[in-house]
């Protein structure tokens, strides 16, 4: 009898997705005029072409594995030493950031490191795991379907797991915990977040460095939306902060600068300096882990995105990325701004792609979604779906063009000065 992995029938999740999508489809039935007005500002994907510099690089790796002398096989297993070298100096060594070559593993993205960095950690709640509230799901999924938690309660959350609420009251970053409170040994950080569009201070950021390391903790700090930090003195890295390269892990993705969502390439930065424990309390580098995993179970990334990869960091390649991310941030401007005009509550899409919204008229989130989906013929996503503390907000994404962000906000204006029925 051939035994299932249970832990994924505890997923609560894929509950999101699906039914935005069951109640667009409701509406859509019963106003079949409205399907060619219909604006989508939720999932959070590009839309924006990909940068020539990188169809170019990419364009010259099909022919290069064309002819014989320069066809390339199987290549390193953490990624090709060109990548690597472009990303350390480029988005660490650049910045002061002492990362080398040999801390890069290259991957498909972060999704992918999200769930494989747990290979490497103790499993079925030997970890105590603090994650956000709200929170990127993939953070949680990943660690329902290896048993790092009970089952799903009432309210979405698992049992299990340390949630640390983001809310208006903490700025959205999660205080670090009292001494009274239990120890955190892997705790997840997003900066610049998705979904709350907000940022974290240096102090912040050193708050929680600072705890990692009394604790014996490891951070594992996604920055997918590093590119979209504008304002000075915020910390574009973790690295930034003396002692993370003993307790942090970094997950980069070229997802959100360079449009990579459906090319696939990001990396995870895994300093020689970082340790975990064996239950007898010895210490273990985890980047000889990392890498073991990463040579035993997977070849890594086709050499013609890692070409792509790599152009990102040419000086065409920088000012094109540049010119992706101005428009989303001009797009999320164009929302932020709209949006506080009516007189809304508004965090984010000042460092962020995304803008987080607490629904007016004390309308829950899905009552907001319904608003806007009936009455403005615009989709967004309901803040509950991404966590409990996420109710009574909404996110509206900056990915999309000029004319439906334009759009987006003259269709919110009228709603809200017609104040129509709730
Ligand atoms: C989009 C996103 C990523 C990127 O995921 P990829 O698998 O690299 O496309 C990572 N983290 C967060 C929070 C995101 O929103």
């Amino acid at each position: 009898m051939a035994l299932i992995n249970e832990h994924y029938l505890k997923l609560a999740g894929g509950y999101l997705f699906p039914e935005i999508a069951r109640r667009v489809e409701i509406h859509l039935s019963d106003h079949p005029e409205a399907a060619d007005r219909l604006i989508k500002c939720g999932i959070g994907d590009v839309t924006e072409p990909l940068p020539e510099a990188v169809r170019q690089a990419m364009h010259r790796a099909v022919d290069e594995m064309g002819a014989r002398e320069s066809f390339r096989g199987y290549g390193e297993p953490t990624g090709y030493g060109f990548l690597r070298e472009a990303i350390a100096k480029g988005d660490f060594q650049d910045h002061g950031l002492n990362i080398d070559a040999e801390e890069i593993f290259i991957s498909d993205g972060s999704k992918t490191d999200c769930s494989a960095i747990l290979d490497i950690l103790a499993v079925k709640g030997a970890n105590r795991i603090g994650i956000t509230d709200p929170v990127y799901p993939v953070y949680v999924d990943t660690n329902v379907m290896c048993g790092n938690t009970g089952v799903a309660k009432e309210d979405g959350r698992y049992e299990g797991l340390t949630y640390l609420p983001c809310t208006p009251g903490n700025g959205f970053v999660p205080d670090v915990p009292g001494d009274d409170e239990p120890k955190l040994d892997l705790i997840y950080l997003c900066y610049p977040n998705n979904p709350t569009g907000g940022m974290i201070t240096h102090d912040q950021l050193k708050a929680w460095v600072e705890y990692a390391l009394k604790h014996k903790a490891i951070i594992f700090y996604d920055v997918a939306y590093q590119a979209y930090i504008t304002e000075p003195n915020l910390p574009r890295s973790i690295y930034e902060i003396d002692g993370a390269d003993r307790c942090a892990i970094e997950f980069h993705s070229f997802s959100k600068n360079g449009g990579f969502t459906g090319v696939r390439c990001g990396y995870t930065a895994c300093p020689r300096k970082l340790v975990g424990w064996t239950s007898d309390g010895k210490e273990i580098p985890l980047h000889g882990l990392w890498s073991r995993r990463w040579s035993t179970k997977s070849n890594n990334v086709a050499y013609i995105i890692q070409r792509g990869a790599e152009a990102i960091y040419s000086p065409e390649g920088r000012e094109q990325v540049q010119g992706l991310v101005d428009f989303y941030l001009e797009n999320a401007r164009i929302l932020r701004e709209g949006c506080e005009a009516m007189g809304m509550d508004v965090t984010g899409g000042v460092n962020a792609p995304y803008v987080w919204i607490a629904c007016p008229d004390g309308l829950s989130s899905w009552d907001m979604f319904d608003r806007m989906l009936n009455q403005a013929n615009v989709v967004i996503t309901p803040g509950v779906g991404f966590g409990s503390c996420g109710e009574g907000f909404i996110r509206i994404s900056a990915f999309n063009s000029r004319e439906n962000v334009v759009e987006v906000v003259n269709r919110m204006k009228m709603l809200s000065s017609e104040k129509l029925g709730v």
